[in-house]
């Protein structure tokens, strides 16, 4: 690897000095500078090389620096970089089509946006708009985004400081057995109990008053809790009695990272929008957008739908997408993160979290996995507590420093770590990961009691 220390060192000094940094305090941080990326690892100007566990915000399902993907940005940059979103331009068309040949059942009409965030706002508007209806019911333990309604339906602490940027937001609990808010047992019982709470949250909300229900399909970075069967259905079930619009956010889980193309296929369920961003061209330039069903897309035939971006459907972002998607279908990169997640890291994991008293559960599918770490396998304290900092959030910081130095780069949250890496990745690179994580482990563990 290049090393060239003197120009990180330059890097960081002009960063420091001008760019403000998301989430963070400015004069806490210490960003380390990057020199290069290739499929599933990047480098610093030190000479260190890391293997993504991350994929860096969970958005580079094809790896970094894809060749095709790259050549069609050059090529597109070459003929056409940008176009207002009024006309009609090919790598935007076709784009739109294979997205949503791919979409679930009905969802045929695509609105681009720049990422997730703006997906969501988009999303929300056509819920309100088609129903005629202001209240929007999100899940604790979710992301959605940080513009203003986008923060207001995330149920993690980043929202408490924008809480009421977006009014109507009301927050109810999805299932997760494993810290179950319904002291359910078993999947079946947590499945019955969630349903029952939400009917329960919509009938004392006025099922009149609801435009809709928005879900991460997969909850991505509260956890990876995979929805127990049926709950996705019921959800739907209970949209349809009530005229309420089900919005399944796939921004996260979406284009390959469980080993579908979406999450909602392994339900077989299919929602009235749907968002995505991050896979769907990897972040190589920023997208995202919503699928529409027929139903909702008609309400706007007639009448002209109130919102529009000056990028959406960018030029560059779309022929990156078009690029993406086709290597993806091209070089079966869906199904290898189905078969590494089956074969190798799930059951590498499951290993994992037998020898070592620091991992409480493990679950996931494909390449998108969550550890919970704990204090105490039989009380399920965690690791640290729910939203720590500073001296509370010791142990994880040093887990994810001792990651660093085997070569790793984690995904860390709270009290889990997320096994997230490229739906690319192969069988030997899982495996240098999963021994480089299984080493940090033992620092998880000295904090247990
Ligand atoms: N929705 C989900 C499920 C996400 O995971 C994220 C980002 O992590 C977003 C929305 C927001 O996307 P963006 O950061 O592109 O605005």
């Amino acid at each position: 690897l290049p090393s060239d220390p003197s120009t990180g060192a330059a890097v960081k000094a002009a960063d420091r000095a001008h760019v403000f940094h998301s989430w963070s305090a400015q004069g806490l941080i210490d960003p380390l500078p990057i020199a290069g990326a290739e499929g599933s690892y990047f480098w610093d100007y030190d000479g260190n090389r890391y293997l993504d566990f991350s994929s860096q915000l969970v958005n580079t399902n094809i790896g970094h620096q894809h060749p095709k993907v790259v050549a069609a940005i050059q090529e597109q940059a070459g003929k056409l970089c940008t176009l207002a979103p009024g006309f009609a331009v090919d790598v935007r068309s076709e784009a739109a089509r294979l997205i949503a040949e791919r979409t679930p059942g009905d969802l045929d009409k695509i609105f681009f946006t720049n990422g997730g965030a703006e997906a969501v706002e988009n999303a929300v508007r056509m819920a309100r708009l088609h129903t005629g209806r202001p209240k929007v019911l999100s899940t604790y333990r979710s992301y959605h985004g940080a513009t203003a309604a986008a923060i207001n339906l995330t149920g993690d602490p980043r929202r408490w400081p924008s809480d009421n940027a977006s009014a109507g937001v009301v927050h109810f609990w999805g299932p997760f057995l494993y810290r179950s808010p319904f002291h359910a047992e078993n999947e079946a019982q947590e499945c019955e109990r969630a349903l029952a709470h939400l009917e329960q949250t919509i009938a004392f909300e006025g099922p009149q008053s609801i435009a809709a229900i928005i879900l991460e399909t997969i909850p991505g970075t509260a956890g990876i809790m995979t929805p127990p069967p049926g709950y996705l259905a019921g959800v739907r079930e209970i949209c349809d009695r009530h005229g309420i619009v089900f919005i399944l956010d796939e921004v996260m889980a979406g284009f390959g990272r469980t080993g579908h193309w979406f999450a909602a296929d392994h339900f077989g369920v299919t929602p009235d929008l749907l968002t995505f961003a991050k896979g769907v061209n990897s972040g190589y330039v920023p997208l995202g957008g919503v699928a529409i069903s027929a139903e909702i897309a008609a309400t706007f035939d007639q009448r002209p739908y109130p919102g529009g971006l000056t990028y959406s459907g960018h030029p560059l972002a779309c022929a990156s997408a078009v690029a993406t998607i086709n290597a993806m279908a091209e070089e079966r990169i869906v199904e290898n993160a189905a078969e590494i997640g089956e074969t190798v890291i799930g059951p590498a994991l499951r290993e994992i979290a037998e020898r070592h008293p620091s991992v409480g559960e493990v679950r996931g599918l494909g390449v998108f996995w969550a550890l919970d770490l704990v204090r105490n396998k039989e009380t399920r304290e965690p690791l640290v507590p729910y939203n720590a900092a500073g001296a509370d959030n010791a142990p994880m910081a040093e887990f994810a420093a001792a990651c660093k130095r085997g070569g790793l780069w984690p995904f860390v949250n709270m009290n889990r770590t997320h096994v997230v890496p490229a739906c690319t990745i192969t069988e030997a690179e899982a495996k240098e990961g999963l021994a480089a994580l299984d080493a940090a482990l033992t620092v998880a563990d000295a904090h247990t009691v």
